[in-house]
């Protein structure tokens, strides 16, 4: 079969002509470097995904931080992570790095904070 992929492992995203038969990548054109092929394979084997999204704060100066994933999870996973982070509410202050989730869905992942927050009138 082929089929074409974007690479998203760095800011060139190329276009990835595969070839494959199941999950064997027989060849592959249009990569710039040898990670477009790898990336392919992860696809069709295990497609992983990370998200980036926000979270709510009581008593912050902010009603919501960010947070991100500290590894990517089974692309089939991340609704129900979206479903697990809108279920959090923190207090404030939080500080970048805080971990939200540990172990987010038993998968090998934290959920942690990428913006600080102080609490509402300090400062
Ligand atoms: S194939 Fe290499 S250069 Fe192209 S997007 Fe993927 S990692 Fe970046």
């Amino acid at each position: 079969m082929k089929r074409t992929f974007t690479c998203i492992i760095c800011p060139n995203g190329c276009e990835v002509e595969a070839e494959y038969e199941g999950t064997t990548v027989l060849s592959v054109s249009g990569n710039l470097c040898p990670k477009g092929k790898a990336y392919v394979t992860q696809e069709l084997t295990d497609p992983r995904r990370t998200i980036a999204s926000s979270v709510r704060i009581k008593g912050g100066e902010l009603p919501l931080t960010s947070v991100r994933l500290t590894k990517a999870i089974p692309k089939a996973r991340i609704f129900d992570a979206m479903e697990e982070i809108r279920k959090v509410t923190l207090q404030a202050p939080v500080q970048i790095g805080d971990v939200v989730i540990s172990g987010l869905l038993g998968q090998d992942c934290d959920v942690i904070v990428t913006k600080n927050v102080g609490r509402k009138g300090d400062q």
